[in-house]
C-alpha cells in the first residue's frame, strides 16, 4: 500500500507561532547569510556583524532582542528578513540530523507545532533528504 506521507507538506505546516525565533540556542549565520542579509538591509557586512550578531565559539549567531526573540523577529510581520533568512531558518525542519537519526524528528516536534509526529522513519528520511537537497542546490555557494 502507498504511504500517505510523500511530500514535505504531508508532514509539516508552519503555524507561524514564532517559537523557533525565540531563544533556542542561537541562529547561526554562514558567510553567505551575512552577505545576503547585510545586502538586503543595506548595511556593510562588518557593521552588520557588529550590530546584529554575537560570537558563539568560532561562529556568529543572530543577536536576540530584549524580549528573547531573534533581532529580526516582529510579532506581526514575523521574519522581517524572510527572503534572505539564514540557511538554518530556511532548512528547518528538514535537516541532516533527521536523515541520520529520524527519531530526532519527534523530539524536534515537541517545540514546533507545525511538525506532524510519528511519521514512519523510511518516509521521513526520504522526504527530508529531498527537501535538504533542494535547498542545498538552490543556495549559491
Ligand atoms: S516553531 Fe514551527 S510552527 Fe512555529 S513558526 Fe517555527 S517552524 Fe513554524
Ligand atoms: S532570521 Fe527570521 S526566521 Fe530566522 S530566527 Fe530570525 S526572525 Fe526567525
Amino acid at each position: 500500500m502507498d504511504s500517505e506521507f510523500k511530500t514535505w507538506d504531508d508532514i509539516f505546516k508552519c503555524q507561524q507561532c514564532g517559537d523557533c525565533c525565540n531563544g533556542f540556542g542561537g541562529t547561526y549565520v554562514t558567510r553567505e547569510d551575512i552577505i545576503n542579509i547585510s545586502t538586503y538591509i543595506k548595511v556593510d557586512p562588518e557593521k552588520f556583524i557588529a550590530r546584529y550578531c554575537d560570537k558563539s565559539g568560532s561562529r556568529y549567531v543572530l543577536t536576540l532582542a530584549k524580549n528573547g526573540y531573534c533581532i529580526f523577529f516582529d510579532k506581526i510581520r514575523q521574519c522581517t528578513i524572510h527572503p534572505v533568512k539564514p540557511y538554518m531558518c530556511k532548512a528547518w525542519p528538514f535537516i541532516q540530523t533527521v536523515i541520520k537519526y529520524p527519531e530526532n524528528w519527534n523530539t524536534m516536534a515537541n517545540s514546533c507545532p507545525g511538525m506532524k509526529k510519528d511519521i514512519p522513519f523510511k518516509d521521513l528520511q526520504k522526504i527530508v533528504a529531498v527537501e535538504k537537497e533542494k535547498l542545498d542546490t538552490s543556495v549559491i555557494k
